[in-house]
């Protein structure tokens, strides 16, 4: 059992020796010499606000007084944990800014803006002379990471010279408060303190910061902690969070794999500027202090140096946590190194190191009672035991290997421990840094160096995406996103022989003796998942060909690494289109270009029909679906090519049956505690350039959808019908969600004088209302439990799963059924891949006739309204892990079912996943497209006669 007390009063004494204690004479170079004191104010506030002695470490418990030189305090009012105090951005800036004019030890570059306009930047924070040549370490830094830019030799030159870069990054998750306040406390004594620890810190690492990752979700959530949770109490908490973080996302800012988001996007367009050998983001989650150490499942591809690196630096801030007498770190046992998604990653995938912190803590600022028991599943204010222990994790009160001392019993729990855990856990991570960083860049370079020669040792010698695909502007989206994350590609310039085929002339080719190899592989494979018993924090699968349906070889033939190729060197390509021939009209092939929908939004005021049947021009096969445009033929040419589309000039209208392509009015609808996967629809929406309405229970209610809108979609949201219908509970009170002069970043993306309760059943007799009267209603993923449990699809069942299936995001065989519904219209293949959302089991029941005296024979006919469905088994399962995928086996994928006249199209998959799954964006387009031109095929006989055979 372990005291409360410091384990080894001697051990803090040493510690607090080797610090700083009484006054100390800062070491200066540049500025004026200034005797520095420690800040007795803040020594006796940090005192008062930890809540027991032992959370707090010799690290943090004091802090220097600088003349000229601005504390926290003098520039928010505040010093950093002060209990119900948190800052806003603007400040959080003012602090960061007012630093940099006080002292050369700190730089700060601006590297672009977030969605709602704030300013994102990146704070440097190291010696004087870092500082004043941090662009001749940046160069360092740059040479390392691409080791053909230097010889063996001059890389030890440069290694001894150079510093390593160490990125910090808070606030990436804005219920996650205190990492954002404590990095001010942090880069203000690593400018100020003189003592052992810290002025090795500063000597021979260069820290930088990104302050506050999501700067928006930021201000929103501060808003949301004064508006409510700074009123709460034990026993009476508003019960609901922030309806909205950043515009579109929360969470999955960090498995934005694809660097959507402008925030994610700006920092890794920074991150080739400086390569820092290392980026740790800091979370807050876990009991009372978490450092990730890469467990399994791991990314095989990458390098085992790594593997050695990251539990060296979690297992040296276990111990001297344990040498601090804190209790409660561990490493090991929460997230694995599988999925390449989450946002530090941008540093592994590049040969660097990610690392993780989940530090507990609260979404505000309240002091709060905990209660871990060894015996028992969590406690309030604990991290979500449930679903961890539902996850195999665990309960964290309790003794494991990797977590020698847990916290335990009954405690309050501060905004400053938080601040002393973070800081005293960071604070040894750049100390380790310090006395290592010959280590760190020598690792960096020969990872680097390991990455380039996996070409010649390793099984898979490169990757051809072979040009001429029907659809090229998949294939563009896909080698920009492949160019984004830095991935060299080149054109062959003349036909490829490889053993794996013959690739056409501008084929583009991805060869493995370059430093980001590992990192193509890695997006570019198929994921196979190492043991079905391991867990995995994330999706199991992203594989980039599958999930944009373009081809992608992989090849073995060693002989593609010297086949010759021109140089990709755009950051981003651009395939223009083509149109040949004229005419009165223009004919567009539809080949499943998500860009169909962006021209049809662009040429909104011209007549659009699409063909039901394929039909040819010249040498040109047009396959249903495609459009005939007819007017203002120079500005379709003009768009056909901006959007990479191939169009030929009609001399006649094609013989053949169209229908008019009406533009719908579009409502997606969103329930208010749960927004983010609805986010990401919308920013599709947005990117693809498609108007909707974001509407909530408040637009159902008042009624006459129909008057308003065509097409309502629910993308996945709530997990059940229930939750769909009746969302956040009500506890009594109302919860605003509206803008006003003290919360500004409320109201925004909606507003609700009370976001509880739901559409409730009188919202389920709108939709109803809705569809017979002719409306489309289409629900995705989880939202399909919705239609098919409350009655809008009558025939239609959602099961769920059994407990052994698991399923994190693989992709799976989906087979078209229907191939010619409108749904399908650009797809020339009958089975597909698809992610697998884990939504519901869907199925119809149709003729079923419980009187009948004997079951028809044979296996029950498929209903027409099943137009896509999961082969299922294991021999479907493309990329990453599905365990029990025979549950699956042919289960409707898509249903379309007519209701009054109107429909409901049920997609038990998400067709709009992440900014990832471009392949099955054209389902859900399509659907929008053609809303008013769906034709019901009238229903087979349940008992079929006999066939001829
Ligand atoms: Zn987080």
């Amino acid at each position: 059992m372990f005291r409360w007390e410091r384990p080894a009063r001697l051990l803090a004494a040493l510690a607090v020796t080797a610090v700083a204690s009484g006054p100390a004479v800062i070491a200066q170079s540049s500025a004026n010499k200034r005797v520095t004191a420690n800040d007795e104010d803040f020594a006796r506030s940090v005192k008062e606000w930890t809540t027991r002695p032992d959370f707090i470490s010799p690290l943090v418990d004091h802090l220097p007084k600088v003349a000229g030189i601005p504390s926290p305090k003098e520039i928010l009012g505040h010093h950093i944990g002060e209990p119900k105090k948190l800052t806003y951005y603007a400040d959080i800036l003012k602090y960061y800014r007012a630093l940099a004019a006080a002292s050369p030890r700190v730089k700060i570059v601006t590297i672009g803006k977030s969605n709602e306009n704030r300013d994102l930047v990146v704070v440097f924070v190291g010696a004087d002379e870092s500082i004043k040549n941090l662009e001749q370490y940046r160069t360092y830094l740059g040479q390392l990471a691409d080791p053909r830019t230097v010889t063996s030799e001059q890389a030890a030159q440069i290694i001894a010279k150079a510093k390593p870069l160490y990125h910090l990054s808070g606030g990436l998750h804005s219920g996650e408060i205190g990492p954002s306040e404590m990095l001010m406390e942090l880069a203000y004594r690593l400018v100020t303190e003189d003592s052992p620890i810290i002025n090795a810190i500063r000597d021979n690492v260069i820290v930088s910061i990104t302050p506050v990752a999501d700067p928006d979700g930021r201000d929103r959530n501060v808003d949301w902690y004064y508006k409510y949770g700074i009123n709460e109490t034990e026993g009476r908490t508003t019960g609901a969070g922030v309806p909205y973080w950043g515009k579109y996302v929360f969470h999955d800012d960090n498995r934005d794999i694809n660097y959507s988001q402008v925030e994610m996007r700006a920092l890794l367009d920074w991150y080739f500027q400086y390569p820092p050998p290392i980026m740790h983001d800091l979370h807050q989650a876990q009991t009372l202090l978490y450092t990730f150490s890469g467990q399994a499942p791991q990314n095989p591809n990458l390098d085992p140096i790594l593997y050695g690196e990251l539990p060296m630096m979690a297992n040296f801030e276990m111990a001297q946590f344990a040498k601090y007498g804190m209790p409660g770190v561990w490493t090991h046992g929460f997230v694995d190194m599988w999925s390449p998604g989450y946002l530090a990653f941008m540093s592994s995938n590049h040969n660097g190191m990610i690392r993780m912190y989940e530090i507990q803590g609260f979404s505000g600022a309240n002091t709060q009672k905990m209660r871990l028991n060894a015996g028992q599943a969590g406690g309030r204010g604990a991290a979500p035991d449930a679903a961890l222990a539902a996850a195999g994790r665990g309960n964290q009160a309790v003794r494991e290997w990797y977590r020698p001392w847990p916290a335990t019993g009954e405690f309050d729990w501060s905004l400053r421990n938080n601040t002393n855990y973070g800081e005293t856990g960071v604070i040894t991570a750049l100390q380790y840094t310090s006395q290592f960083p010959k280590i760190i860049l020598e690792n960096f370079y020969v990872k680097s160096r390991n990455s380039m020669e996996t070409g010649r040792k390793e099984t898979v010698a490169g990757y051809v995406i072979p040009s001429g695909q029907r659809d090229m502007t998949r294939v563009e989206r896909l080698i920009n996103l492949l160019r984004m994350q830095g991935i060299e590609i080149g054109r062959a310039a003349a036909e490829v022989k490889l053993q794996e085929g013959t690739f056409p002339a501008g084929s583009f080719v991805i060869k493995r003796d370059q430093p980001y190899s590992r990192l193509a592989k890695t997006l570019l494979e198929k994921q196979v998942y190492p043991d079905p018993n391991l867990r995995t924090y994330d999706d199991t699968a992203w594989t980039m060909g599958m999930m944009s349906h373009a081809e992608v070889k992989e090849i073995a033939d060693k002989r593609v690494l010297d086949v010759a190729v021109t140089p990709v060197t755009e950051k981003e390509i651009h395939l223009a289109g083509t149109l040949t021939g004229s005419g009165s009209a223009v004919a567009v092939a539809h080949y499943g270009s998500n860009n169909m929908i962006t021209l049809r939004y662009r040429l909104k005021d011209l007549k659009v029909q699409a063909v039901e049947h394929e039909f040819r021009q010249g040498d040109v096969t047009f396959p249903a679906g495609s459009f005939v445009v007819s007017g203002d033929g120079a500005r379709v040419k003009s768009e056909v090519e901006k959007l990479g589309l191939t169009a030929v000039g009609l001399p006649a209208p094609p013989q053949v049956p169209m229908h008019d392509v009406d533009l719908p009015r579009i409502a997606i609808y969103s329930i208010w505690g749960n927004t983010q996967e609805i986010g990401w629809v919308r920013y599709a929406f947005d990117k693809f350039e498609i108007p909707f309405d974001l509407i909530y229970k408040e637009r159902v209610k008042k009624g006459d959808l129909k008057a308003a809108y065509d097409v309502i979609i629910l993308p996945m949201q709530g997990g059940s019908g229930k939750r769909v219908v009746f969302d956040i509970e009500n506890r009594g009170q109302p919860i605003v969600y509206k803008k006003s002069e003290q919360f500004k970043n409320l109201g925004m993306y909606g507003e609700s004088d009370d976001i509880t309760g739901g559409m409730g059943l009188e919202g389920v007799a709108e939709f109803e209302k809705f569809v017979t009267a002719g409306g489309v209603l289409v629900t995705l993923g989880t939202a399909s439990y919705f239609p098919a449990e409350f009655g809008l699809a009558r025939r239609v069942d959602a099961a769920r799963t059994s407990a052994q299936f698991y399923a994190p995001g693989p992709i799976v065989d989906a087979e078209i059924l229907k191939p010619e519904h409108p749904i399908f219209y650009g797809y020339d293949k009958k089975t597909v891949p698809v992610r697998y959302a884990s939504g519901p089991l869907l199925s119809v029941q149709t003729g079923f006739n419980p009187f009948a005296d004997t079951p028809p024979a044979g296996p029950p006919p498929t209903p027409n309204s099943v137009l896509m469905r999961y082969p299922g088994g294991d021999e479907h399962v493309l990329s990453g892990l599905m365990r029990g995928a025979a549950e699956i086996r042919n289960r409707a994928a898509i249903v379309d079912e007519p209701s009054g006249k109107g429909r409901v199209i049920l997609f038990a998959g998400n067709p709009c996943y992440r900014w990832q799954n471009f392949g099955e964006f054209n389902m859900l387009f399509n659907t929008v497209l053609n809303y008013n031109d769906i034709k019901t095929v009238p229903e087979r006989p349940a008992t079929p006669t006999a066939q001829p055979q």
